[in-house]
């Protein structure tokens, strides 16, 4: 892992310019980027989007935000022009090493950390965050954000850009068409909205898939021990590999046979004909304890 620091401690963000076209057009020339889909690069060219997003996830002067995939700066400018000390972690090369000279010309006085590794490997941060915001690199989105929650408990509150379906699914209640292994798993460490649409139109390259914005509130320290948490994630793996089916069926590659399936579900106090998108958090925790004894 490579950090670099730009701003002392003390400094506090004075007067900061946010990108729009022409500047994302410049600095995407300066570094002969040409965006990758296998990255996710979709860059904000927006500045009321990206002050939008702050706004939403209501940032203040003093806290510390770990943003993942910054790219070319556009959100982290937003979030230094709200007054807080942002941790940029970014997976590619060429950006990580030109944000700090894109922050320390557009918000002289902020203070940035830039750690250049995949967010997905990251154990430990220069700084503790509190907050988590960042418009994600949609093909990871989802286990980018788990791993960010089981490792980083300093994280309270954030807001995410993804993909309109992994948004819905992931805000999603039981019941629903869209509720899933997301669902649960995210609910685990807290509970989750929707918070507003996001055009197309505010990203270079255009995406050709839809967005919104997701707020979570982190409930707690998540709902039990990491041994707990292992197991219930892997019951709802296997609940939603076969979602179509009862639980006793489906959960039988993970607790034996349907019979032993049907006992610990008996022992939950859940009927074992019953599916998983029908079960909350609480359910799946409830099993995974009845399964371990
Ligand atoms: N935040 C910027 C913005 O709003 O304009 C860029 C967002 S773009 C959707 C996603 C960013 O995540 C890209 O800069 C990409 O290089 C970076 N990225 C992709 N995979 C990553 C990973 N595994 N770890 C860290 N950064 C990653």
């Amino acid at each position: 892992m490579d950090s670099a620091d730009s701003g002392g401690p003390d400094a506090a963000a004075s007067s900061v310019s946010l990108l729009g076209p022409a500047e994302i057009r410049d600095l995407a020339g300066l570094l002969d980027l040409t965006p990758t889909k296998k990255l996710g690069q979709n860059f904000v060219i927006d500045a009321n989007t990206v002050r939008k997003i702050v706004r939403v996830a209501k940032v203040e002067p003093g806290d510390t935000v770990v943003e993942i995939g910054p790219g070319l700066g556009s959100l982290t400018l937003g979030l230094l022009e709200a007054g807080a000390a942002v941790v940029a972690v970014e997976i590619d090369g060429r950006l990580a090493a030109q944000l700090p000279v894109t922050v320390s010309q557009l918000a002289p006085d902020a203070r940035l950390t830039v750690v250049h590794d995949d967010a997905l490997r990251i154990l430990s941060l220069p700084d503790e965050p509190t907050r988590l915001v960042a418009n994600l690199p949609y093909n990871v989105s989802v286990p980018v954000l788990l791993h960010f929650l089981e490792h980083f408990p300093s994280i309270r509150s954030g807001v995410v850009m993804v993909q309109a379906e992994v948004g819905h699914r992931l805000a999603a209640e039981p019941g629903s068409k869209v509720y899933g292994s997301p669902s649960v798993k995210a609910a685990w460490y807290g509970s989750w909205r929707t918070a507003g649409q996001v055009s197309r139109q505010v990203f270079w390259p255009v995406p050709n898939v839809d967005s919104v914005l997701v707020g979570f509130e982190r409930v707690g320290s998540g709902l039990d021990t990491e041994e707990l948490r292992v197991r219930t994630f892997e019951i709802v793996d296997a609940a939603f590999q076969q979602r179509r089916k009862m639980l006793r069926q489906s959960l039988s590659v993970v607790l034996g046979d349907s019979q032993n399936a049907a006992r610990t579900l008996e022992a939950a106090g859940l009927p074992p004909t019953e599916r998983g998108e029908q079960l909350t958090v609480h359910d799946f925790l409830a099993i995974a304890k009845a399964s371990l004894g």
